[in-house]
């Protein structure tokens, strides 16, 4: 049962006809969608691994966005844990054009992008998908947890040029016009939210909208300082109201100096998605983004470190960090972005930055489960086997798995051609390296 104030406040917005068609549709199922990571399936193997269970691309995001006829076990689905595609409501995928729009030419430009509250990762693994690879992506999330469910998915995304941080929005005034763009997905009354989750409405009253609405003002104008002038500005909710969307983008534009460029409701109902508004605004002004001190450092010499490169691809370098536990951990970066990611520690609490490719035991180098789903992943560094449905499924709930007509040694196993994590293959039995955090819980066999 929708709540009346809820409905009260959509009629100040809507004509009658569309709040009835709004609320009615808000009764509906929701419609499920994926979207394709590009830098791993091509358009023909991801329809045809959905087979007949696609039902049609998403009209906002032809290339990668596709609607399902209906849920799948997205767990019980291997190609989902080697980061091919991510669950994503459609509407979302609407940020994709925004960018476009805010910089055409964002595919072959170096940008300095900020997703300030990115958690679990919807938008950030787009933007991702979007940028050229010499663009950088600092992807922000407050919540301490949250900033760590944020860091995994987009380890399983792949890409290495983005930084993980978790910070407060006050902490982003320290990086005076640093960013090109900015994306602010807030936290909202989750309106949006209605008919996936129940509880949403619970928590829905009218002070709640008017908390999220003055909360929103105050992320946007601790992070502002950090966006160049002439850059842009994404602000988005998955709400209805008119508090939270049109009238705090007119907030933003009077108050902190921008221009919108273009805003739009998705409406369940009307559009085959859930709610969510968004926002394009040019922050007045024009300056070019102001560089960060470089932090230079020097890539590790000795052995393991060249053994570490050769599991890379062209164009990455190595540094060594010592963990909070006492190990030497040799990580990636993109080499014209290494020296502003490590010079990002000094200003951000960075949580995960490039990409872990091995750990230095003696003289061992032992590969990090993430370099297998890295695009800067040498894929010829290692033997690849490729498993079926149900190998997959027992590597990933951490059952026992024997290939001894296998080579020995370390290996990548695959799943319709992409990497799902390494083993040390010993004949009688393989060690797994994969993480426990990212074991598979649930019955792998009952769909
Ligand atoms: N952009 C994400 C995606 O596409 O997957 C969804 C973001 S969700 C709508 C809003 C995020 O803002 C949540 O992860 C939440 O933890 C975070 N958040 C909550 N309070 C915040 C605050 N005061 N400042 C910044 N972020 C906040």
């Amino acid at each position: 049962m929708l709540p009346e104030a809820f409905i009260s406040i959509l009629r100040e917005s809507y004509p009658e006809e569309t709040v009835q068609r709004l609320c009615a549709a808000l009764a509906e199922e929701a419609p499920v969608s994926v979207r394709r990571n590009p830098a791993k399936i091509s358009e023909e193997a991801f329809l045809a691994h959905f087979g007949t269970d696609a039902f049609g691309a998403v009209p906002w995001s032809a290339s990668d966005g596709l609607y399902l006829k209906r849920r799948p076990s997205f767990t019980r689905d291997p190609l989902f844990h080697s980061g091919a595609y991510y669950v994503q409501e459609a509407a979302s995928m609407a940020v994709g054009g925004l960018l476009e729009t805010a910089f055409p030419e964002a595919g072959s430009t170096s940008l300095r992008v900020l997703d300030l509250c990115a958690a679990p990762g919807g938008k950030s693994t787009l933007l991702l998908s979007r940028l050229n690879p010499e663009s950088l992506l600092v992807a922000n999330e407050v919540m301490r947890q949250r900033a760590g469910i944020l860091a995994e998915n987009l380890a399983l995304w792949g890409a290495p040029n983005v930084v993980v941080t978790n910070n407060d929005p006050a902490d982003f005034g320290r990086l005076e016009s640093y960013f090109d763009l900015m994306l602010v997905d807030a936290p909202c009354s989750g309106e949006g939210m209605f008919r996936k989750d129940e509880s949403a409405i619970g928590e829905w009253s009218p002070d709640a909208v008017r908390l999220c609405a003055a909360r929103q003002r105050r992320i946007l104008a601790d992070s502002w300082r950090s966006l160049r002038p002439g850059g842009a500005l994404i602000y988005s909710t998955c709400t209805f109201n008119h508090y939270e969307d049109e009238e705090n983008t007119e907030w933003i534009c009077r108050e902190l100096g921008g221009e919108c460029l273009s805003q739009r409701h998705f409406l369940p109902g009307f559009d085959h998605g859930e709610g969510f508004y968004c926002a394009l605004i040019r922050k007045g002004g024009e300056a070019p983004r102001k560089p960060l001190k470089s932090a230079r450092s020097n890539a590790p010499t000795g052995s393991p470190a060249a053994a570490a490169q050769k599991l890379l691809q062209p164009g990455m370098v190595l540094r060594e960090k010592t963990t909070r536990e006492g190990a030497h951990l040799l990580k990636a970066f993109p080499a014209g972005l290494c020296a502003e990611m490590e010079a990002l520690e000094k200003w951000l609490s960075v949580r995960a930055s490039g990409t872990a490719v091995a750990t230095i035991k003696g003289k061992d180098l032992i590969p990090e489960a993430d370099l297998a789903y890295s695009t800067a992943f040498n894929r010829e560094a290692f033997p690849e086997v490729n498993l079926d449905r149900e190998a997959a499924l027992r590597f990933l709930a951490h059952e026992p798995l024997v290939l001894s007509a296998e080579p020995k040694g370390y290996l990548t196993l695959c799943y319709k051609g992409l990497p799902l994590g390494f083993v040390k293959n010993l004949g009688a039995r393989c060690n797994s390296l994969h993480p426990l955090s990212r074991r598979i819980r649930m019955d792998i066999f009952e769909e």
